[in-house]
């Protein structure tokens, strides 16, 4: 039972990747929903946010950081932008390996669907 985003992660299988460090990767969603629609992955497993650990505080500070970064650096940090992370299936979560979406370029809607 393979995981996606471990598999990215380690080069396993291909994706769209824009950032990476040593504790983190950052690539582009596959089907977009939004003008910039990037993924926030820790290199860690983590199946969803109920399992971040105290020990996982500063890894999980990190990935807002890399968020951050990314999002000033494709110039809608000052418009604004969203970060999700969605958790078990009524979310709507479908990879079960935790991951931050940044999702901007276009006029969010709130309350989200
Ligand atoms: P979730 O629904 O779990 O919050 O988000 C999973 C996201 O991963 C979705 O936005 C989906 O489009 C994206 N995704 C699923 N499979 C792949 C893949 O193989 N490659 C990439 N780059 N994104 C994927
Ligand atoms: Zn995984």
């Amino acid at each position: 039972m393979g995981c996606l985003f471990c598999e990215i992660a380690e080069k396993k299988r291909p994706a769209k990747l824009i950032y990476e460090d040593e504790l983190a990767v950052a690539f582009e969603d596959i089907n977009p929903q939004a003008p910039v629609h990037c993924l926030v992955v820790p290199k860690k497993h983590i199946s969803t946010s109920l399992e971040i650990g105290k020990e996982d505080n500063a890894l999980v500070g990190h990935l807002f950081q890399v968020a951050n970064k990314i999002a000033k650096d494709r110039g809608i940090a000052e418009r604004g932008f969203r970060l999700v992370m969605n958790c078990n299936p009524e979310s709507g979560q479908t990879v079960f390996h935790i991951h931050l979406h940044i999702l901007g370029g276009r006029i969010m809607h709130w309350p989200p669907g």
